[in-house]
């Protein structure tokens, strides 16, 4: 069942054409890796799909769960199921995050959260983070470790539920026990059966653990290859040159 359909997708930034005519087709349930070099435009990829305003598409469009994206507002597209991580979380002084996420799942769904249940499954979820109880009441990010900054983002993917997760480089910058543990917070989701993956990455590490459906290489705008998990590898291997002077 097809839940994300990117075509011929242009998208500008400060006037200079970044992606030129890309096309994604992302399935319920499944995770696609998205490769490629610094400034290929795959966080913009990433931000065009959540509406970030600074992003101006210029053509094509997406359609998720059916309907087109682009004349939805950043809000409304996280309440269709739209979730990204981002590769420098924002600190926010003044809100707690176990209050950031609270807020952001009852913009979600819609309802008033009771707190006890909330409290009890926020933990449960701290705990395969590996993230002391504490930080639920700590500010925003504020203080946090770059480590720390990256579980918060996947702790709000664990609570969010989101049907589609774009993870932007969560991975870069981690020491090799919190990409492990990182990765086991992305294996936690994709236990439930319904939720999609976009992951952006350089490194195999992530991977590792987790089933991967498809993967694809961005160079310069446009996606140049599509294959299974073993793309990874390749490229892990081989880096992008191959692509690069294709
Ligand atoms: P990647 O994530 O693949 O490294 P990006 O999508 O971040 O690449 O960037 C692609 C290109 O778009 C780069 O040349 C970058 O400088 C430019 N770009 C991306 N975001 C912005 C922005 N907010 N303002 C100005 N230029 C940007
Ligand atoms: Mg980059
Ligand atoms: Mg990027």
């Amino acid at each position: 069942e097809q839940l994300l359909k990117v075509k011929d997708l242009t998208v500008r930034v400060e006037e200079k054409e970044i992606l030129h005519g890309l096309n994604l087709t992302i399935n319920k349930g499944e995770t696609h890796v998205l490769m490629g070099p610094n400034g290929a435009g795959k966080s913009t990829l990433g931000n065009a799909i959540m509406g970030n305003p600074a992003y101006e598409v210029t053509g094509g469009s997406i359609v998720f769960k059916g309907e087109e994206l682009l004349s939805k507002p950043v809000n409304e597209r996280a309440k269709d199921g739209i979730f990204m991580s981002f590769q420098n979380p924002l600190e926010v002084p003044g809100i707690s995050l176990m209050n950031f996420i609270r807020s952001a799942v009852e913009q979600k769904t819609g309802e008033k959260i009771r707190l006890f249940p909330f409290r009890k499954e926020i933990f449960k979820a701290m705990d395969v983070l590996q993230m002391d109880h504490s930080y639920a009441e700590r500010d925003l990010n504020v203080g946090f470790s770059g480590g720390e900054k990256k579980k918060a983002e996947i702790l709000q993917l664990l609570m969010l539920k989101p049907s589609l997760a774009i993870l932007d480089e969560t991975d870069s910058g981690l020491d090799v026990d919190a990409v492990r543990t990182v990765s086991k917070g992305v294996e936690e989701y994709q236990k439930d059966k319904d939720g999609a993956l976009l992951i952006i990455t350089h490194s195999t590490r992530i991977l590792e653990s987790l089933h991967v459906d498809a993967t694809h290489v961005l160079v310069n705008g446009t996606i140049v290859e599509d294959g299974d998990g073993s793309l990874v590898d390749e490229i892990n291997e081989h880096g992008f040159e191959r692509f690069e002077n294709a």
